[in-house]
């Protein structure tokens, strides 16, 4: 928002594009684009995002985040915008110094260099600490007018939003789920054990317990009833077998892709076990499979026996 209004104050008209995937959403891109009356293009990116993040040049940071290569991604894909719409070069908020890892001066570097359009790509916050650009160069937008804002502080960004009028605005942190603990263990186990995956088992993987029963089969369990909403939502009757025990209070659970006969029971006790069903008494479970529908008997098996199952 204060690189986009500080090229604005210059007389510069502005469009931001953001991207949206599994992993993050352009809500706040999108409250932003509210606040502000700059224009926005959302694209969901997430084939070629995949393709990138399943052997990422630079690897991860501290989970799954292939920050400078989804950085130069981004750049390269609203570089091949700019182009097609004729805008004359590419900005970001980024400021200099205030991410330890996507943000130095080498990573600043190399994201440019990757992204394909090295020399168009501003950042009006920290510019002055920045070699100068060639929309700088060419007179495009006015260099003593840009900032030299750098470090891990936010005073100084805080300080200009105030200036601009701005007062609401998203927390520097949060967002991508590729920086969460628990969905870049559940997504490595995914990357670790299928070859192929459907656009709606990254979203799964967003919801509920997920348990690894073996080789090819897991089972996404409900703990609430938004959880199961969710899941039930991301439910493909063509591929997937969902399970819920019949007359007592429990758990949907989902098993992607099917399974086989034993993984099937085996998954049919996991929901027992989860449900309110009494104890070692056989209670009746309703499997459905793409091939069909059945009732089967089962005994619940407690959920602290199954802990080493789970992706954590
Ligand atoms: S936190 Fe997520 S969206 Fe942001 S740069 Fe890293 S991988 Fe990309």
């Amino acid at each position: 928002m204060l690189s986009g209004i500080l090229l604005r104050k210059q007389g510069i008209k502005v469009q931001w594009i953001t991207f949206e995937t599994p992993f993050f959403s352009s809500e706040k891109a999108k409250q932003a684009s509210k606040t502000t009356g700059i224009q926005l293009i959302v694209k969901d990116i997430t084939p070629i995002y995949l393709e990138m993040l399943t052997d990422p040049r630079c690897g991860y940071g501290k989970h799954m985040n292939p920050c400078m290569d989804c950085h130069a991604l981004m750049f390269n894909l609203a570089g091949k915008i700019m182009k097609e719409k004729g805008f004359d070069f590419l900005f970001s908020g980024e400021v200099l110094g205030q991410r330890p890892m996507s943000q130095t001066m080498n990573s600043l570097r190399y994201v440019e260099k990757q992204s394909g359009f090295e020399g168009y790509i501003l950042r009006p916050l920290s510019a002055k600490k920045l070699p100068e650009t060639i929309p700088e160069q060419q007179g495009m937008v006015n260099r003593n007018l840009l900032l030299d804002i750098s470090g891990r502080s936010r005073k100084p960004q805080i300080k200009l939003a105030k200036e601009f009028g701005i007062k609401n605005y998203p927390s520097p942190a949060g967002g991508c789920l590729l920086t969460d603990k628990g969905y870049a263990s559940r997504l490595k186990d995914l990357f670790d054990h299928q070859d192929s995956y459907a656009e709606r088992e990254l979203h799964l993987l967003k919801h509920g317990r997920h348990l690894r029963l073996n080789d090819t089969a897991k089972i996404i369990v409900g703990r609430t009833q938004k959880d199961n909403e969710n899941i039930k939502k991301y439910y493909d009757p063509n591929m997937d077998t969902l399970i819920k025990v019949k007359k007592i209070p429990g758990p949907i659970v989902l098993m992607p892709n099917n399974g086989g006969k034993d993984v099937r029971m085996l998954a049919a006790s996991v929901c027992v076990g989860y449900s309110k069903a009494p104890d070692i008494t056989p209670v009746e479970v309703s499997v459905t499979t793409p091939q069909g529908h059945e009732i089967v008997q089962v005994i619940g098996v407690p959920p602290k026996e199954i802990q080493h199952f789970l992706i954590q």
